[in-house]
């Protein structure tokens, strides 16, 4: 579901569109700038998925590592990336949440895997599981893990190879991705959330980028309840409610919702791209309530599930 304030999505790096950008010498600065955004979306993504197991239906083991190959990259930035992020045609690190298995494991950006519990991590050669090309094979074999048991990933680290042991811990299933596009926006299908480059840098705090991203995560939470029903104002109060729910137990401020809600509504009006409806009474009024429970419930030492969560099927 596109939120009212999310516009059209831009070109995703996963579509290999090559970035608008003149200037050569900005690529380096401009993949840097990517990579931290990167970051922040795969280090908030882990502690939303870890610390929502009990509200999320499907769950998943996760090892909050950001994977790309070279194909994700158009035209010159393919270069680019391979001369400042190390990412080839190999499923490559380029991001690690910090305190997962991934990072506990040793992992380190710009490692290129090889392999996966034995498995071939694929690649843009699709030399992976079931022809999978890119990282889908690798995050395939990573989602698969037994939870419990250790996970040999090979990788290539500076030229020589290198088995890590990766533990993986349960979390809710769906992916977190960083999309590149000068557009303000954030999206929820029933895998992944999706949030532009341009709204994450906007934001002004990673408690910010939680409510934001925890809110699309709760559209993603009620299609896997099997719930298909249009946009909506009460669909976005729900995913609202959830949303911050969601935000809350992982350790965020749910509260930064307050101003931001109305902010990205003033900021959707102003690039004329928006039916900007985030700062409208109905989901404040919304937001509100929902912060009140919250409140309610952690002066009482009650757990932090939304009244009448009947759970995700
Ligand atoms: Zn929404």
């Amino acid at each position: 579901m596109i939120d009212a304030w999310a516009l059209l999505l831009g070109a995703s790096l996963a579509a290999a569109t090559p970035i608008a950008a003149d200037d050569a010498r900005d690529l380096r600065a401009r993949l840097d700038l990517l990579r931290r955004q990167d970051e922040r979306v795969a280090a908030v993504a882990f502690r939303l998925a870890r610390d929502n197991v009990a509200l999320c239906g499907r769950r998943t083991a996760l090892a909050g590592v950001v994977l790309q190959t070279g194909t994700q990259y158009g035209g010159r930035w393919r270069d680019a990336a391979r001369r400042y992020l190390g990412v080839g045609a190999r499923p490559t690190v380029v991001a690690l949440a910090p305190d997962s298995p991934g990072e506990r494991a040793g992992l380190r950006r710009g490692d290129a895997l090889v392999a996966i519990g034995g498995e071939a991590a694929g690649g843009d050669a699709a030399n992976g599981r079931a022809g999978r090309v890119g990282a889908a094979a690798a995050y395939a074999l990573l989602d698969g893990a037994r939870l419990g048991e250790p996970l040999a990933i090979s990788v290539v680290r500076g030229g020589a190879p290198l088995v890590a042991e990766l533990k993986p811990v349960p979390g809710c299933a769906g992916r977190a991705q960083l999309t590149v596009s000068a557009e303000f926006g954030a999206s929820a299908d029933a895998r992944t959330v999706s949030i532009t480059d341009a709204l994450a840098i906007h934001t002004r705090s990673e408690d910010e980028l939680a409510v934001i991203l925890a809110h699309e995560w709760a559209h993603l939470i009620m299609k896997n309840a099997g719930r298909r029903e249009a946009a909506s104002l009460a669909v976005e109060r729900e995913a609202d409610r959830l949303g911050l729910f969601l935000a809350a137990r992982a350790g965020y401020r749910a509260e930064t919702a307050r101003d931001l809600w109305p902010r990205l509504d003033a900021l959707a009006r102003r690039t004329h791209v928006g039916r900007a409806r985030t700062g409208s009474p109905g989901r404040l009024q919304g937001i509100n309530a929902a912060l009140g429970e919250i409140a309610a419930k952690r002066r009482t030492g009650a757990l932090l599930i939304p009244d009448g969560w009947t759970g995700a099927r």
